[in-house]
């Protein structure tokens, strides 16, 4: 079958992962943009050309996990590392909403610190001095009671990417003592208390298979998240990836797209990540079916601090300014932005 019409299969929800695979492996420029119009067109179905924003409040650099990707890896020693008080996390939460943000994103390393009761008191603060926002958190792996503390605190939604649905690759990615099984137990638990839940993957990541995807897909598909957040893989100088090449622009593209129209009604992140492989690869994300994006609130001070990877963009700008330059991307490709939590449409 021509590629044309499994694109139109798949818009129609009738595909079978044969063909998926067969798109993986073949899918031309040409069929990208088939992809990205079949996209946009099922996103305005659900949201019309509304954007939501989420104010990224990147609250500390300490992790105890050793991510062989990651740039605030714990094995990292030149990582220099921060945290916030909770002052600093309110006075972030007070500027982003007085730009028009209605979710705060606290995320961070795994940080032992940061124990359930200093958490679930940043938690509820926010929670009793901002009731019409969402709270969302990114900490990465606790216990299903910590999820829970944090939960009766006040908080809405977790991201957590599963980062690869295929065990061996979760071995190439992260050391042996994180396992795949951990992380999607996790992603169980948190939605089973009632979160909104993200999963999501880095594209091009070393060791990623077509094999890989499928299984990212499939996943995708069986755990229906709220939200997927994916963006390329980028090295870091300072870890065991430095050598290994970048995801690209127009595979992450690709996949936002199929992301789109398998889950038609989820919330989907042009990312920070895609904005750093490319200078307009956030509005391109939105051209692909995302409608969400993520500025950066954390103090200037520390943004140089959270590297994840080499590069990452919006380091040095004041949130205000941040907040601006994507008012005026969002405009530039015909849509705009919501004050507005930003709930998932219900089915
Ligand atoms: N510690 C938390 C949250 C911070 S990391 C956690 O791991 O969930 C947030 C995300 O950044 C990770 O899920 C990973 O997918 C992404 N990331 C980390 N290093 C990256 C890199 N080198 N390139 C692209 N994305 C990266
Ligand atoms: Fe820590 Fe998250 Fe980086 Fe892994 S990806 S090293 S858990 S901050």
């Amino acid at each position: 079958m021509h590629n044309a019409d499994l694109i139109a299969e798949l818009k129609q929800k009738t595909i079978d992962f044969g063909s998926l695979r067969q798109l993986l492996q073949t899918h031309t420029r040409e069929d990208d943009e088939t992809l990205f119009a079949a996209a946009r067109s099922v996103r305005e179905k659900y949201y019309g050309k509304t954007v939501f924003l989420r104010g990224l409040i990147e609250f500390t650099s300490y992790c105890k996990n050793d991510c062989r990707y990651c740039g605030l890896r714990r094995g990292n020693a030149k990582a220099e590392r921060y945290r916030l008080t909770p002052e600093n996390i309110y006075a972030c939460c007070a500027e982003g909403y007085a730009l028009g943000l209605r979710t705060f994103v606290l995320q961070g390393g795994e940080d032992a610190y940061f124990t359930d009761a200093r958490m679930c008191e940043i938690v509820r603060a926010i929670r009793k001095k901002y009731p019409d926002c969402a709270i969302t958190l990114s900490l990465g792996e606790r216990d299903a009671a910590s999820y829970q503390a944090m939960y009766d605190a006040g908080a809405d939604r977790y991201l957590l990417r599963h980062e690869t649905a295929n065990a061996a690759h979760y071995a190439v990615l992260h050391p042996q003592n994180m396992q795949l099984s951990t992380r999607l137990d996790a992603l169980r638990q948190l939605k089973q208390i009632g979160y909104q839940v993200g999963c999501g993957f880095m594209v091009g990541s070393p060791g990623q298979t077509i094999e890989c995807l499928l299984d990212d897909l499939m996943f995708l598909q069986s755990f229906q998240p709220d939200m997927v957040g994916i963006g390329p893989f980028l090295p870091h100088k300072d870890t065991p990836f430095a050598n290994e090449k970048a995801g690209t622009l127009e595979e992450t593209l690709f996949l936002l797209a199929l992301i789109r129209l398998l889950l038609p009604h989820v919330l989907l992140p042009a990312t920070t990540a895609l904005g750093t492989a490319h200078h307009a690869g956030r509005e391109k994300g939105l051209l692909a079916g995302a409608n969400v994006l993520m500025p950066n609130l954390s103090p200037v001070a520390v943004r140089k601090k959270y590297m994840l990877y080499d590069g990452k963009i919006c380091t040095g700008e004041e949130s205000a300014q941040c907040a601006h330059c994507l008012r005026r991307r969002v405009e530039s490709v015909g849509c705009t932005i919501a004050v507005d939590r930003g709930d998932p449409v219900s089915i």
